[in-house]
């Protein structure tokens, strides 16, 4: 079994960044709603900011864009117009929208700091890092901003020292020439996946995908994952591959996190841990025979509700007991709902539960949850 992990246990400072600049949009909220005393002064939109607080980015992005018609030289509402795009996991718009305030307003950290998240995000490192020194230069006591960079710089040299290879729809960057072969057989298994996968979920990623090939140390090093993992995707994929790996492991990380490249480009927010890493389980290999056996031998069976969030908090047990029956709650998701597992995640993916998103196909919520219960052994 190979373990891999979400995007939420890869990057726990990058959460920090925009969890500020989402605050400092909240806090012009705050202002803009009479929450604060403050007399608000340049808060405009204040609809806008209402509906980012209640995780309605559709309504958000309407209403800011056409506040901008008014006030194209807002920065914070360009800010703003980046937070909703981000939420609709629009990256490109999200970028152009914080340029323009960043532009507009060169000593706006907050926006700095969450085009330094969105362009890492998205692939592009150097602007990540620019943007990140310049909001470190202007907050130099701000740590989280401090360490991030720090981290990105390190990744960053390491990175530069990488061969890159164009794979299709794949750009793979890898350390030498001892990983060529590993490197070829990683494009060849992306490739194939990205046409199966990308049939069975009805979504393909728009943009090429980042897949990097570390060692050991360097994959533990730089994603911070929890010991037993070894693939992680966060924007990226990245494996780790020192040592000696077996093929049919490799192969299996590999289609395991380019199924979460794939259900990222399909529902880039909102998707339960369980959804999302019970697919990428269920469809990394058809060897399922260790799902059973695992959850045979569980002391417990975990809730759904309790996976919500990730796996990277739990320990090596626990966390295959969470695959497993993810792997069997995506068993019959697939079987019930059919052709219409994309359309059921992009569901899930704008803002619908998952109980809401079945009941749209056609499938009972109460008949998932029994059939799952009574196959991880609940009475
Ligand atoms: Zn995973």
């Amino acid at each position: 079994m190979v373990c891999a992990l979400d995007a939420m246990a890869i990057a726990p400072a990058t959460k920090g960044i925009l969890l500020a600049a989402f605050l400092a949009a909240c806090s012009a909220l705050a202002v803009a709603t009479g929450l604060t005393r403050v007399a608000p002064r340049h808060v405009v939109a204040p609809e806008a900011w209402a509906a980012l607080e209640r995780h309605d980015a559709d309504q958000a992005a309407s209403l800011f864009r056409l506040e901008l018609q008014q006030r194209p030289r807002d920065p914070m509402l360009h800010f703003g117009a980046a937070s909703a795009a981000h939420a609709r996991g629009q990256s490109s718009f999200a970028l152009s929208s914080l340029k323009k305030a960043v532009e507009i307003d060169p000593e706006f950290v907050e926006a700095l700091t969450m085009l330094g998240q969105v362009a890492y995000e998205s692939g592009n490192g150097d602007l990540a890092i620019r943007s990140l020194e310049k909001a470190s230069a202007l907050r130099p006591r701000d740590r989280r901003v401090a360490e991030l960079l720090d981290r990105w710089r390190r990744e960053s040299s390491v990175h530069n020292s990488y061969l890159e290879k164009p794979a299709g729809h794949f750009r793979i960057l890898y350390e030498g020439s001892a990983q060529q072969a590993i490197g070829d057989r990683v494009a060849s298994v992306l490739e194939s996946g990205y046409t199966t996968i990308g049939r069975t979920l009805n979504s393909y990623p728009s943009e090429t995908v980042t897949v990097i090939l570390y060692t050991n140390r360097e994959f533990q090093d730089i994603t911070r994952s929890p010991s037993w993992a070894t693939g992680g995707y966060d924007g990226r994929i990245r494996l780790a591959v020192g040592g000696t790996v077996r093929p049919s492991d490799l192969d299996r990380v590999v289609t395991h996190e380019l199924v979460h490249a794939i259900v990222a480009s399909a529902a880039p927010r909102r998707v339960p841990a369980w959804l999302n890493e019970g697919l990428a389980t269920y469809l990394e290999s058809s060897d399922r025979a260790w799902v059973s056996g695992v959850i045979h031998r569980a002391s417990r069976v975990i809730p759904l509700d309790e996976l919500t969030k990730g796996f990277s908090g739990l320990d090596e047990q626990g966390a295959l007991v969470a695959y497993a029956e993810s792997a069997v709650a995506a068993e019959i998701l697939c079987a019930k709902l059919g052709a219409n597992v994309g359309p059921f995640l992009k569901m899930v993916g704008s803002g619908s539960s998952v109980d809401e998103a079945l009941l749209a196909f056609q499938v009972q919520p109460n008949a998932f949850h029994s059939e799952w219960g009574r196959r991880v052994g609940i009475r």
